[in-house]
């Protein structure tokens, strides 16, 4: 058995084989310990799954209203163990991560209050939901009121000015765990707990809540367990492991949670009502693969940091580094490149390798995006995807990978496709 023929058949060269083999020949130890992180994390998700008595009627559905959904009520159940949380909202009716965050902020906030950002601008898709672009039902349309304090230059929370804007109204704090589409730093779990103990020394009633996306199990702990009252996610991301079809996640506090099942379902309703139909299976399943998932995905964005930073592009996170998310960002500096990067992830897929992608006006982003995913669930992230604003600098951000043998090969493959288009030379 030759593997490099196996890739050949693929569309891999043998130079660009032989330099992503030499590249991988140094990161065993790193991979390593990435194994060891995903063995904590898979326990911790088996002991929640036995304490919780997870058997087969859990991985039935309900239908209409959904009451006593036993499925449904234990997989909550599980998350609030593994996330050592008092409750958790689990469902496939939060459509993404978007409507989880936006869920979180909703209900935790009444007009007249302030949400205060410490981790800089959120998200791009945040804009129109906090009213930083106008839109139609933004907080800032129901008299609710943002602040926002930027990271200091190396990445770390300005506690100075977390202080200075903390102000009577200031009723939730917000942090972003990974960087987005931002050049800074992804916050790690231990700066993440240290300030969330910062802001409750200061006034002790704030609402701590962690944008959590893409961070589930890249570290042995995750925000909830520093305190942070609320910890927010996406199942097409991390936590879903690549089965999960759709959903998202909150978990915390009693109150918070009450809070957003309320205004989830509705008020006399809260978290009784919500039918599971038939995707418990998937979400369970999803759950419980998540560590191995995401320590593939992790292991992807490593290899492809140490081909690329090699290559001489600017990698953020760098080639070395601690990782506290999975994402990956390249910077180009010319279109053609984020192009024709894009290009090569989306033929090394294993849905849709025949498609090529293109820019177009994504809603929710502010300059058009070139997305290359060809996946199994439409938009799921924690499959191999690339996306690239066309803005300067240029940059791609890419993540995922359910193995990281086809991580490996979909990053060189989009090395291929930038040595066949003459943008790097070997
Ligand atoms: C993906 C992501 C979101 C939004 O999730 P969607 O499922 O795309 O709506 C929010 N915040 C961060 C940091 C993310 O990575």
């Amino acid at each position: 058995m030759d593997i490099k023929n196996s890739y050949k058949a693929l569309g891999i060269s043998d130079e660009v084989f032989e330099f992503g083999k030499e590249i991988e020949s140094k990161l065993s130890d790193r991979f390593k310990e990435i194994d060891r992180v995903a063995e904590f994390n898979q326990l911790k998700i088996i002991k929640a799954f036995h304490d919780n008595n997870v058997g087969e009627a859990c991985l039935m559905g309900t239908t209409g209203y959904g009451y006593n959904d036993i499925g449904r009520d234990t997989l909550e159940k599980v998350y609030a163990d593994i996330f050592h949380t008092e409750d958790a909202l689990v469902r496939p009716q939060i459509t993404c991560g978007t409507h989880a965050l936006s869920l979180a902020l909703m209900s935790a906030l009444r007009p007249g209050d302030e949400m205060l950002s410490i981790s800089g601008k959120p998200y791009d898709t945040l804009d129109e939901v906090i009213g930083i672009r106008d839109q139609a039902g933004s907080l800032k349309e129901y008299g609710i009121t943002y602040d926002q304090v930027e990271l200091t230059e190396d990445g770390d929370f300005d506690l100075e000015g977390i202080r200075s804007k903390i102000k009577p109204e200031t009723k939730l704090v917000a942090i972003q765990r990974s960087k987005g589409y931002d050049d800074r730093p992804t916050l790690s779990v231990e700066k993440i707990g240290a300030v969330t103990r910062f802001v409750h020394s200061l006034r002790e009633d704030i609402i701590v809540m962690v944008d959590n996306c893409y961070g589930e199990f890249v570290e042995t702990e995750e925000p909830s367990d520093y305190g942070a009252d609320m910890t927010v996610g996406s199942l097409i991301k991390n936590p879903g492991g690549g089965l999960a079809p759709i959903g998202g996640y909150i978990v915390g506090t009693e109150k918070c949670v009450d809070n957003a099942a309320r205004r989830l379902t509705s008020p006399g309703l809260g978290k009784e009502v919500g039918a599971s139909l038939g995707i418990l299976k998937d979400f369970y399943q999803g759950l419980f693969l998540s560590p191995t998932v995401t320590a593939s995905a992790l292991k992807t964005s490593i290899f492809a940091a140490n081909i690329y930073e090699k290559l001489g592009f600017y990698c953020r996170p760098d080639a070395v580094c601690d990782r506290f998310d999975i994402i990956q960002a390249i910077t180009f500096n010319r279109e053609d490149a984020v192009i024709e990067f894009c290009k090569g992830i989306q033929a090394a897929s294993p849905v849709d390798s025949f498609a090529t992608p293109e820019p177009w006006p994504m809603p929710g982003y502010d300059s058009d995006v070139i997305m290359a995913a060809g996946n199994f669930i439409s938009g799921s992230s924690i499959e191999l995807s690339a996306d690239g604003p066309i803005r300067p600098p240029y940059s791609v951000f890419f993540q995922g990978g359910l193995t990281y043998f086809h991580g490996k090969y979909g990053i060189l493959n989009s090395l291929q496709y930038l040595v066949n288009a003459g943008i790097v030379k070997l």
